[in-house]
């Protein structure tokens, strides 16, 4: 029976290696155990690896081979004589410790002096105990690494899960950029074009007017140069008809001295002072158009575009919490399938954090809680413990406005409040610690201000159990020069 070795599959193919699986130890402390105490120790070696193999390896067909194969043996093996010192053919019945070797009783007359013994059965309940506690902890960490094997691989779908669906997202954001940059440019080319219909028809109304007037004068001009041709008496006779052709006004009751002396003076007078009238502004204004063209569209967007000063980070968001596309808005629904239990994940409650947190400055975010029956707004300590955690403390390392069974606290500290707030604005300087709470739709009507030491980063913190309500943080409205930072 010395050396057994019992097959244990592909895990462990052998017995005492220095690398033993885990159930192999076992077997390693039976083989020195048979090594020292005969057939009584055989037995309760076998009985201790059948009980622990049965019990702790069943799950695995491997070990359950060994396990039979350790009961086959059991019963079908020759007992073997019990071991003797090669040196004086005694039993080897005391455990040397210095060199961890089985001497017989002479071996231990005339070993050095100095030397520590132990019996037999003693030295195996000691090393037996040993490796017991090393199995258990053995066992332990390999729980801990299936754990953490099924969390990776957990993990791992997650993130191809957010991959898609953040791919899908952007492709929306842009496709809603793009429209509007598409219909911006319609905008301005159909402007651009009206501009020009409006213009270049006035024009062609004004070159219409010249051309006539042209044809007019020439005409007239013909007229005068063909009776300047005529001779001295038909000249005379049709002068005076010649006269009111040209200035267009009938000469009868007055004498031709007179239309001399006033319509032609006056004619030729206006005549002279009437230029084409060319007017201004009739040209395209490309300018308008070009101008700051690129800014101006941009400052249309911001306009439309909201901003937040605080997004919410889906990867702290407890798996009762859904978001908005945006990342503005939290709802308490239960998310299906449930998200991975990372490590910035909140795991007690319905909580979540800003994506980006602070160690100096002054920040202020608003809050929209409108009609949600259950909410917390504040900030968190980075190194809160997400997973475990009782209460909203700043004992906790949260300090948050709590509202909750229509009882407004500030961590453990209660407000009468004569109004509720729609919307509430955090204030944190982190520099100075001091902290505000106030109605951000009733002129920052202040609600609490609390006075502390931060001295770790903190992260925006939002809490909502309410399955009717969400928590919005709501957008700023902030000019070009901010929005450009
Ligand atoms: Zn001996």
């Amino acid at each position: 029976m010395r050396g057994m070795h019992l097959p244990v599959g592909g895990a462990c193919t052998t017995v005492g290696g220095a690398d033993l699986a885990v159930d192999g130890a076992y077997l390693d402390v039976g083989r020195a155990c048979l090594e020292v105490g005969g057939a009584s120790r055989r037995r309760q070696f076998l009985t201790l690896s059948k009980a622990s193999l049965l019990s702790e390896c069943a799950e695995t067909q491997a070990c359950l081979a060994v396990s039979k194969m350790a009961a086959t043996q059991e019963s079908t093996a020759p007992v073997p004589p019990d071991p003797v010192c090669s040196r004086h053919g005694d039993p080897l019945c005391w455990y040397r410790l210095e060199d961890e070797q089985l001497v017989c009783e002479s071996c231990k007359a005339s070993s050095k002096e100095g030397h520590r013994f132990w019996t037999v059965t003693h030295a195996f309940e000691e090393r037996k105990t040993v490796l017991e506690i090393t199995l258990q902890t053995l066992r332990e960490k390999l729980g801990g690494s299936r754990k953490a094997h099924g969390l990776f691989v957990e993990m791992a779908h997650h993130t191809k899960t957010q991959v898609q669906q953040t791919e899908r997202l952007i492709k929306d954001e842009f496709e809603k950029l793009q429209k509007f940059l598409q219909e911006e440019k319609e905008s301005r080319l159909a402007a651009l074009k009206r501009e020009e219909g409006q213009k270049s028809q006035k024009l062609m109304q004004m070159i219409k007017e010249m051309t006539k007037e042209i044809s007019s004068l020439s005409h007239t001009i013909k007229a005068i140069e063909k009776h300047l041709e005529s001779e001295d008496i038909s000249f005379l006779q049709n002068y005076k008809s010649t006269i009111e052709k040209i200035h267009g006004v009938k000469t009868r009751g007055k004498k031709p001295g007179q239309i001399h002396n006033d319509v032609v003076e006056k004619f030729c007078k206006a005549t002279k002072e009437k230029e084409p009238e060319v007017p201004t502004g009739a040209l395209i204004d490309v300018a308008k158009h070009l101008g700051n063209l690129k800014y101006s569209v941009w400052e249309k967007m911001v306009g439309v575009v909201n901003y937040t000063l605080v997004t919410l980070d889906p990867n702290t968001a407890s798996r009762c919490l859904s978001l908005s596309d945006d990342l503005t808005s939290l709802s308490y629904s239960p998310i299906n399938p449930p998200p991975p239990d990372n490590p910035e994940r909140f795991a007690s409650a319905a909580e979540i954090l800003g994506s980006e947190g602070f160690s100096s400055g002054r920040r202020s975010w608003d809050v929209e809680v409108g009609a949600n029956t259950d909410w917390a707004v504040g900030v968190v300590r980075e190194s809160t413990n997400r997973k475990k955690r009782t209460k909203l403390s700043s004992a906790e390392g949260i300090l948050a406005l709590r509202f909750s069974n229509d009882t407004y606290t500030v961590d453990t500290t209660q407000l009468s409040l004569w109004r509720k707030p729609q919307k509430v604005r955090v204030e944190v300087d982190w520099s100075t610690g001091r902290m505000t709470f106030s109605d951000a739709a009733f002129n920052s009507h202040i609600l609490s201000t609390i006075e502390l030491t931060f001295k770790e980063k903190v992260f925006p913190y939002f809490y909502s159990f309410c399955e009717e309500r969400s928590l919005q943080i709501a957008p700023e409205t902030r000019s070009i020069a901010e929005g450009a930072h």
